[in-house]
């Protein structure tokens, strides 16, 4: 099935994981899914090193067990700058045996230790690429604060226009923690004229220091409230985490009563803190 149809019926809610690190056994992963099923996602997608896969379970794997063993909708995540052409069709081919319909279509993040390849610069190369060799749902990320690559947010929106022109059936946004953010960023996306479905994403503030990794390397802004509760918790992490959760819930509830199309929750491979804010949202 693909995954854009699903837009029509409601508000979704989804998932993301991540594969296993080399440190950690392939099982837990698949322990982690299992949980995961139980909140009724409407799908999974699942992340892709731009680096390369590591040894273990890898994306295919873990969408072909999404779809195949728990029965729920998977998307697999695809960044291009270090493959070529003949890597992506091998890549495609392996999805299109595993029954994988759904890809999320990325640049990926420049790593500084491995040159880029010259086959796709941008995701929407990416895009053009698949639509020309397979029948894939294809979506695509944006960015509410603009990607921190893009000179500003007006340019960086014209860009987005061009992964919708060529193919991308709905997107996935960064993770951002001003709503005002998102809102404003929709009424600029509508205004340019693009129409398809964008998901929120949201990842819950869980410890200090998972914050001050993904906010340096995604660039999001930390509004003032969520920045004083760090402040004030600090030394504390229990109370961090329990008011970084009530922070996210109160987001999401905000994000579906002001009409998004869907939530997708960065869950970090955590099922208890998914399970905690799918409880918590539950209509
Ligand atoms: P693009 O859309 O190609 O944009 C990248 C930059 O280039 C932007 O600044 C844009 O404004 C600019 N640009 C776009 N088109 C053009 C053009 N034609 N000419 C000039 N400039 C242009 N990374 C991974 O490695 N693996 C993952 O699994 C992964 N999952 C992600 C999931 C989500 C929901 C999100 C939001 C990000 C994810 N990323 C992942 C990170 C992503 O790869 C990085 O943010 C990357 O830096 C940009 O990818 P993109 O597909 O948005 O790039």
């Amino acid at each position: 099935m693909k995954a854009v149809t699903l837009f029509k019926k409601k508000q979704l809610l989804s998932f993301e994981v991540f594969p296993p690190k080399p440190d950690v056994p392939i099982d837990r992963i698949y322990q982690t899914l299992d949980a995961l099923k139980n909140l009724n996602p409407d799908f999974i997608s699942v992340t892709y090193g731009a680096g390369g896969s590591v040894p273990g379970a890898s994306t295919a794997e873990i969408c072909a067990y999404i779809q195949d063993k728990l029965q729920i909708l998977s998307i697999a995540h695809l960044p291009c700058i270090n493959e070529t052409k003949e890597s992506v069709l091998e890549k495609l081919h392996v999805f299109q045996e595993k029954g994988i319909e759904n890809i999320l279509a990325l640049r990926g993040d420049r790593n500084p230790a491995v040159l880029p390849k010259d086959d796709f610069h941008y995701a929407s190369d990416l895009i053009r690429f698949i639509q020309e060799n397979g029948d894939f749902d294809l979506a695509a990320a944006c960015y509410p604060e603009g990607h921190p690559e893009a000179p500003d947010l007006e340019t960086d929106i014209r860009l987005l226009k061009e992964k919708t022109e060529a193919g991308a059936s709905h997107l996935i946004s960064q993770l951002f923690y001003s709503n005002k953010d998102f809102y404003l960023f929709r009424e600029k996306i509508a205004a340019a004229g693009i129409s398809v479905p964008v998901e929120a994403g949201i990842m819950p503030v869980t410890s200090k220091k998972s914050i001050e990794r993904m906010v340096s390397l995604c660039g999001a802004s930390i509004p003032n409230r969520l920045a004083k509760l760090m402040a004030r918790y600090a030394d504390d992490p229990a109370s961090l985490k329990a008011a970084g959760l009530e922070y996210a819930i109160e987001q999401i509830l905000d994000l579906r009563e002001n009409g998004a199309d869907g939530i997708h929750l960065y869950t970090m491979n955590n099922p208890d803190v998914a399970r905690y804010i799918a409880e918590a949202i539950a209509e």
